[in-house]
């Protein structure tokens, strides 16, 4: 049924947290002539609307979803350019994450192999500039091609349109769910240039190690910590790692020794996983709503939670870190 509009479609196949919720309207497009007709369906209908990719970045609160659902399904990955020393990369917006970046791997191209196996879509990379092991999208990023759903018009955005920041984007913070991200450009290098640096990564390497080894390296670790969401519904962290000013750090450093905390530019961040495991939260269960046993910022469905459950279990997991820490998390998922 691609191209499409489906009414009343059950939305729990298309979101890792596994919460039932059907769309009023659901499509998906694989054509870009697709997306021309759906633009036509939203100017006379007007509803509200959602592009999806993988689904495994949101959280569907209630059991309906009143509005059009836009399943993003636009394939392909090309070469734009390249010199002797970089290549201009272009992937559809449907393109599966680690499938590009696979490609970019497999051809030697540098830049992208941190963000190995990272769920989800392309075209929802930029949304939340995706990171991960010291590398964000944005470190990449050369532009992207987007549709305004309700204008039709087709914008070309740059690294500065984009307004990247930590897990935020001008397309979650400024004009949410107002684009659809056809495709996206990327520059990688061609010469050897590898981050090693975060999470002790070259001490579990051999020295010089190629890029390949770095790829297999984290896809390891990743495997062994997050649930995976084929078997344990989940959308990653559930919440961002709170920044502080020096003088909270310091507060929070006299009375917990151990705080992990990071800098990154001229910001101080402390790591969300550890507060929620100080609060007594790691592996607590609520009905079918929980949190990771390994990894105490990932909040789990156990089979049959709702999104109120998972959103009520954040609640709680917000107020107890404000009341033992005084500092207020902020969520990472998007949530409708
Ligand atoms: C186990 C697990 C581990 C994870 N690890 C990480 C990690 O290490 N680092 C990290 O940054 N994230 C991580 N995530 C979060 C997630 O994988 C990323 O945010 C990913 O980019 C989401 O892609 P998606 O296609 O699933 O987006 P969706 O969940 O489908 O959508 C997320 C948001 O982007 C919007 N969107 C999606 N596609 C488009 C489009 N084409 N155009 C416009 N808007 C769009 C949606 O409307 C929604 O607001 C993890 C998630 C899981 C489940």
């Amino acid at each position: 049924m691609l191209g499409k509009i489906q009414t009343n479609v059950s939305l729990k196949p298309y979101n890792t947290f596994g919460i039932e919720c059907r769309s009023k309207y659901f499509v998906a497009i694989e054509r870009e002539r697709d997306v021309e007709a759906i633009f036509r369906f939203i100017s006379r209908e007007k509803p509200r609307h959602l592009v999806i990719g993988g689904g495994s970045n949101l959280l569907f609160k209630n059991d309906f979803f009143d509005g059009l659902t836009i399943h993003n399904r636009l394939k392909g990955i090309k070469l734009i350019s390249e010199n002797e020393h970089s290549v201009i990369i272009e992937a559809k917006g449907g393109e599966i994450w680690d499938d590009f970046v696979q490609f970019c791997v497999s051809r030697n191209y540098y830049g992208v192999e941190n963000l190995s196996l990272i769920p989800g879509t392309t075209g929802a990379a930029p949304v939340q500039n995706i990171g991960a092991y010291g590398v964000e999208l944005q470190d990449i990023f050369h532009s992207l091609t987007a549709l305004h759903l309700e204008t039709g018009e087709r914008k070309i955005f740059s690294k500065e349109d984009c307004l990247f920041g930590y897990r935020d984007s001008y397309f979650k913070s400024r004009e949410p769910d107002t684009y659809l991200i056809e495709s996206v450009r990327f520059r990688l290098s061609k010469t050897k240039k590898l981050s090693l640096d975060y999470a002790h990564l070259k001490e579990q390497l051999p020295e010089n190690p190629e890029l390949q080894e770095v790829r297999a390296l984290i896809i390891n670790i990743r495997r062994s910590k997050l649930p995976d969401t084929e078997v344990t519904g989940n959308a990653g962290s559930f919440f961002k790692n709170p920044f502080v000013s020096r003088e909270k750090l310091d507060e929070l450093r006299n009375l917990y020794p151990r705080i992990p905390f990071y800098v990154q530019g001229d910001k101080l961040k402390i790591a969300a996983g550890w507060l929620i495991e100080q609060a007594g939260w790691k592996g607590k269960r609520i009905g079918d709503a929980g949190v990771h046993g390994k990894q105490a910022l990932v909040l789990v469905n156990y089979g049959n939670s709702s999104g109120q459950d998972i959103l009520s279990l954040a609640s709680l997991i917000e107020n107890s870190v404000f009341q033992k820490f005084g500092l207020r998390l902020e969520r990472e998922v998007r949530v409708y």
